[in-house]
């Protein structure tokens, strides 16, 4: 378990690790690619700008050619030399500047004294030094300059784009210097144009302003000659809006992944911890004695697989060797044991048998008193034969310590069992049934199995002294041929159950213990074995089982 959220969490901090180094890049270079962008529409609208400023100067430019062109303005010119001089020539620059669509005009002869002012009349007679200033400038050329006005509050710079032009008559000659005035039409225009908030200003003092600046404004500016600045301040509330809207959609995208992640980290752990786990509780199993434990390899795959059938590969083999090694232990232990009854009995039997002998020997030379000498020699007689009978136990008891490999043949272990049960016949309240499922074949020693067969019987008779039924059964359980015998008694104690195939294990006063003892080798040396159940209802149930043929 803890396997796996170490392995999750590996993957969310993989994931977290990587969002946090890509975000911040990603909002890094985003805001430089926006900024880039936004820069780049500055730009053209500051090119807008421009190309507004160039048509206005145009458009003056136009307007004076007109105007210089004017039969009006060769009258003034022609009348302005007298004095004093008629009312149209004074009043002249109002009445032709306003139909031209012009609001600064003033006609100033060639020492710069006004001889007439549309935009200030009351200056007439005076020097005008800004607009005559614009009469040394190349033909033609608009320039920006500062004209003073009469405003509520008294006089007022404001700046003009005005152009002059020389009005020539006879040897006299006269400046129109004329064109218009920056203001609020000029800052609506231009706010319309780019968008942007537009504020002109002379020097400190805000002249005129529209448009809107919206948020965190980037501002440009630009100088209108030396009589005015024009300021535009563009809004970066788009560069705002799509940049959240880009991150929004980044941090969405991360947080999917980050999700994808933590999936997948949580599918790859289970898939790799599922398999640990299991192989950690087989491992564990088994260390607590429980040999043979599996994994199911279907748990796992690919390099995971391979090491839970290396496991199980291992756990059999050792569930293998195990086996046999706790036989041979059991064998070579009850096989000393027998080998030192075997002595013990039979030490005392030849000095008994010899001095008999002597005696024997000794009866028979001389004259004795003839109901002794019968007696005596019945009575040694039987002695004899029962060393004779203790002798052939021991021989027999020792030929079974050096039991010999069973004789295996191919047989039909069903026909051998029917043979045996067929000389079985109900007697003291004992019945017996065989139910056999019909030619189960094994390869084994026909008499060993029948031994086994034979002595599984007799126990279950001996469980049942009241009586009952035993019931013995031939079947067959995959690769295993089964033989069962099962019978009514009072079933074996649980305390005495693991060592019931040990030799000398006995709850019977005339017992050997040696019965299942036999029985279980001989199950082990056909590569079976022999096992103890409850009976389906109170008793006990033997199954030996060995390999199937075919
Ligand atoms: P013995 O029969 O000489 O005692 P065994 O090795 O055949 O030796 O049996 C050992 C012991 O196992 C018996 O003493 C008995 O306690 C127990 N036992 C064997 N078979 C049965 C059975 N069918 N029901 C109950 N106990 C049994």
């Amino acid at each position: 378990m803890r396997l796996r959220w170490t392995l999750t969490l590996a993957f969310v901090a993989l994931a977290v690790l990587q969002v946090a180094l890509v975000v911040p890049l990603a909002v890094r270079s985003l805001s430089a690619l926006l900024g880039r962008q936004l820069d780049k529409r500055i730009d053209q609208q500051l090119v807008a700008v421009d190309t507004e400023a160039a048509r206005l100067e145009d458009d003056i430019r136009h307007r004076m050619d007109e105007l210089a062109a004017s039969q009006a303005l060769e009258d003034v010119a022609r009348d302005a030399a007298r004095v004093p001089a008629p009312p149209h020539v004074t009043t002249a620059a109002s009445n032709l500047m306003t139909p031209r669509g012009l609001d600064v005009l003033a006609l100033l002869d060639d020492e710069g004294r006004t001889l007439s002012s549309g935009h200030l009349p009351a200056r007439l007679g005076e020097p005008d030094d800004p607009l005559f200033a614009v009469t040394r400038q190349p033909a033609r050329k608009v320039t920006p300059a500062l004209v003073e006005v009469s405003t509520a509050d008294g006089l007022a710079q404001q700046p003009a784009i005005v152009v002059a032009r020389p009005v020539d008559y006879g040897d006299r000659r006269l400046w129109a210097v004329g064109g218009v005035r920056l203001g609020q039409v000029h800052a609506e225009t231009l706010a319309r144009l780019t968008g942007a908030r537009v504020e002109i200003s002379v020097g400190k003092q805000l002249i005129a302003a529209a448009g809107d600046g919206g948020v965190g404004p980037v501002v440009r500016t630009r100088a209108v000659g030396e009589a005015a600045t024009i300021t535009l301040l563009f809004s970066r509330a788009d560069f705002y809006t799509t940049r959240t809207q880009l991150l929004g959609a980044f941090m969405a995208l991360a947080l999917f992944g980050l999700f994808l992640s933590v999936a997948l980290g949580l599918v790859v752990s289970i898939r790799v911890s599922r398999p640990v786990d299991a192989l950690t509780a087989a491992a564990k199993e088994i260390a607590a004695g429980t040999p043979g434990v599996m994994v199911d390899p279907r748990l796992a795959s690919g390099e995971l697989r391979a090491l839970v059938e290396t496991f199980n590969r291992m756990t059999t083999d050792l569930k293998g060797a195990t086996d046999k090694l706790v036989a041979s232990e059991r064998i070579a232990a009850w096989q000393e044991v027998a080998r030192r009854l075997a002595h013990e009995i039979k030490n005392p039997l030849t000095p008994i048998r010899m001095s008999l002998e002597t005696l024997l020997a000794a009866s028979q030379r001389g004259p004795l008193d003839e109901r002794f000498k019968g007696l005596f020699t019945e009575s040694a007689k039987a002695v004899l034969e029962e060393v004779d009978r203790l002798k052939r136990i021991v021989d027999e008891f020792s030929q079974f310590a050096r039991m010999p490999k069973p004789q295996v043949a191919d047989l039909d272990l069903t026909a051998t069992v029917q043979a045996v049960m067929s000389l079985y016949a109900p007697h003291g309240g004992v019945t017996y049934e065989s139910v056999l499922t019909p030619r189960v074949k094994v390869s084994a020693d026909r008499d060993l199995l029948t031994q086994v067969l034979v002595n599984l019987i007799k126990n279950a008779e001996e469980a049942m002294p009241q009586g009952g039924r035993v019931t013995v059964r031939v079947q067959v359980d995959g690769a295993l041929a089964v033989m069962e015998v099962e019978d009514e008694g009072p079933g074996v104690p649980a305390e005495l159950k693991a060592r019931l195939f040990e030799p000398y294990v006995t709850t019977k006063a005339q017992g050997t213990g040696l019965g299942l003892a036999i029985a279980h080798r001989i199950a082990q040396e056909h590569g079976g074995r022999l096992e103890v159940f409850d009976g389906a209802t109170k008793g006990a149930r033997f199954r030996l089982s060995v390999p199937r043929l075919g």
